[in-house]
């Protein structure tokens, strides 16, 4: 509350904003940051959102969308002028500025008042204001409970429970996932309690398919899922000319590997694909097994105990072997989950 009363402070002057979230944003990155862009503009402020990549076009209907910088080379002149102009940066949905990639020394190095609002484990000391919650399902809930804690509920639009709503929604696969508590259905009865719409909202984030996305899952599930019942383990690879095939867009690999998990006796599943300049793993878990544990030791990432991603520079093949090599390690682990 103390730290609330200061941003307060530094609030109630219009402000310079810049608000961004980590690379290749989901529906809590997009929908946190375009939910609290919303709030700061109503409240008088100078408002700029910039992700630092491009993101799926199932979140463009977020109210706020056209405004979004995404951020690539072609745009660094400009970005780098927004975040040294910004009297306060706000970050949302990630904790560790490698998150944010070409953005990161530009954060780093302004003088600006620096915001963490995240739910992410093992979080970086850069930010003078934290709003960091590891329990928390989602960001967009922290980003709620921050403007509640200033004392704006009534500021809260349909447009802005709209954002929050679908970041809470996601980051709780549709408030199935073990991180959905008491606190998450009460925070998600208000936002729609302020407009948010449940049911126009799943259907904008979860049934906005392509042909070709869903060609790709069909492909994935029936070529491309292994199952290692020794480790009770099970992996998606997809290569670029696999991915190209499908004429896979941004997000189009989004939930995948969540297949994986849904098999019967399953504890680990893991999916792995090329990037353009490097390889990116996503891993989920249940129980104890924590596959952010994982990510963070072997490829450079993090996330939450039971959902967490990482990269390689390593070739696709090599990842994977890379990956298939860990698992012995783990066998006893994997194999002594419920
Ligand atoms: P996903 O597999 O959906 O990309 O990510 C799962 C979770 O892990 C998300 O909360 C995401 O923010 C986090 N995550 C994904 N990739 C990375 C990474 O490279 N580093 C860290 N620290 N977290 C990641
Ligand atoms: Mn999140």
């Amino acid at each position: 509350m103390e730290k609330a009363q200061a941003l307060k402070e530094f609030l109630s002057q219009p402000r310079k904003v810049v608000v961004t979230t980590h690379h290749k944003p989901d529906a809590d990155a997009l929908g946190s940051s375009l939910g609290l862009a919303g709030y700061l503009k109503k409240k008088g402020h100078q408002v700029q959102v910039i992700t630092p990549s491009d993101y799926p076009n199932f979140l463009s209907w977020m109210p706020g969308n056209e405004e979004v910088i995404a951020y690539d080379t072609s745009k660094n002149t400009l970005v780098a002028g927004k975040v040294r102009e910004a009297e306060i940066i706000f970050c949302l949905d990630f904790s560790a500025l490698g998150r944010i990639y070409d953005m990161a020394d530009m954060v780093r190095q302004s003088s600006a008042k620096k915001v963490m609002v995240d739910h992410h484990l093992e979080p970086e000391d850069f930010a003078d204001f934290v709003q960091w919650d590891t329990s928390a399902a989602s960001t967009a809930q922290l980003v709620y409970q921050l403007i509640l804690e200033l004392g704006d509920r009534a500021v809260i639009d349909v447009n802005i429970a709209s954002c929050l709503y679908a970041g809470l929604m996601t980051d709780t696969g549709g408030f199935r996932h073990n991180n959905t508590r008491h606190d998450e259905f009460l925070i998600a009865s208000d936002l729609v309690s302020l407009g948010a719409n449940p049911s126009r909202i799943s259907k904008l984030v979860y049934e906005t398919n392509t042909l070709e996305r869903l060609r790709l899952t069909g492909f994935v599930l029936s070529e491309k899922l292994v199952v290692l019942e020794e480790y009770k383990t099970a992996y998606i690879t997809l290569t670029d000319q696999e991915l190209k095939r499908f004429s896979s867009q941004t997000g189009d690999t989004e939930g995948l590997v969540n297949y994986g998990l849904s098999i019967q006796g399953i504890k680990m599943a893991a999916f792995i694909y090329k990037r353009k300049d490097d390889v990116k793993l996503s891993f989920r878990s249940l129980g104890n097994f924590s596959v952010s544990a994982l990510a963070r030791d072997h490829f450079e990432g993090g996330g939450h105990k039971n959902a967490a991603g990482g990269q390689s520079k390593l070739s696709l093949e090599d990842t994977i072997q890379k990956f298939l090599k860990l698992l012995p390690t783990y066998k006893e682990q994997l194999n002594s989950i419920d």
